[in-house]
């Protein structure tokens, strides 16, 4: 079981931004997409979650043929830079959101926003709006609200970009820890060479729409396939 990506191709008009990607991500392995601004990075985590649609191949969610599925099929929770959270409702009710339409039982609710509020530690933070967090304690709530329904696959686009690097740093580590206690098969899209270095299990580079190499951070490091890799990996401080 995975996700498969296999010779993907989107374009924008004339403009080809995903040029015949295959990738295969292991479920429970955290995936980073690397790449430069303007890559096609986002562009595959949105057809991988059913948002956008490939012009030519097919993405395997978890060995369901998922490419015509619509994104509400697919079991796949998202957290993008600037989440959409609901200014007016409390942490809890935020990340009960996704249970409360689904109609679970009260009490399963209650039980399991505890539970996640606990796993992202915002316990203590259950009965504020979304206004009085900070933005790294409002990433992990998001966090929290896309775990709720268990999906499948987590993916994050960016998902700490908006915050300053301290932080970062902070909430890099900490997703580091909360993926190996959930272990939901996981794609993180970043554009930070370090931040994938850290985090990841295995690196996707993509730079102008192409794969141009696939492997642990070690691997990458060590063994850069081509010069556009080695450059890029070259500027980690
Ligand atoms: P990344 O996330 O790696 O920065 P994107 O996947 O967002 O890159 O974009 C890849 C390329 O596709 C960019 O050149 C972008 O301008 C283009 N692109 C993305 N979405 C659209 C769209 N809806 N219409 C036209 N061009 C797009
Ligand atoms: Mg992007």
């Amino acid at each position: 079981m995975s996700i498969e990506v296999r010779n993907v191709t989107k374009r924008f008009g004339d403009f080809v931004a995903l040029e015949d990607v295959t990738v295969s991500l292991p479920t429970g392995q955290l995936t980073a997409l690397l790449g430069p601004s303007g890559g096609g990075k986002s562009t595959l985590l949105r057809i991988i979650a059913g948002l956008d649609t490939a012009d030519e191949g097919t993405i395997d969610i978890e060995g369901t043929e998922a490419t015509n599925l619509p994104a509400r099929k697919r079991n796949v929770g998202f957290v993008f830079q600037h989440y959409a959270v609901f200014k007016h409702m409390t942490v809890a009710k935020n990340v009960a959101f996704g249970l409360e339409i689904r109609k679970r039982p009260k009490d399963e609710i209650e039980h399991r926003v505890d539970e996640l509020l606990r796993l992202v530690h915002l316990q203590q933070f259950a009965h504020r709006l979304p206004s009085q967090l900070s933005g790294g304690q409002r990433q992990r709530m998001a966090l929290a609200r896309a775990l709720a329904v268990e999906p499948k696959v987590l993916l994050l686009d960016e998902p700490f970009g908006a915050l300053d690097a301290k932080v970062r740093r902070e909430l890099r580590e900490w997703l580091r820890r909360l993926h190996d206690e959930v272990h939901v098969t996981t794609v993180f899209v970043t554009h930070d060479q370090e931040e994938a270095l850290e985090v990841s299990d295995e690196i996707v580079v993509i730079n102008e729409g192409r794969v141009e190499q696939i492997g642990s951070p070690d691997d990458l490091y060590d063994h850069p396939a081509n010069d556009f890799v080695m450059g890029f990996l070259g500027e980690v401080t």
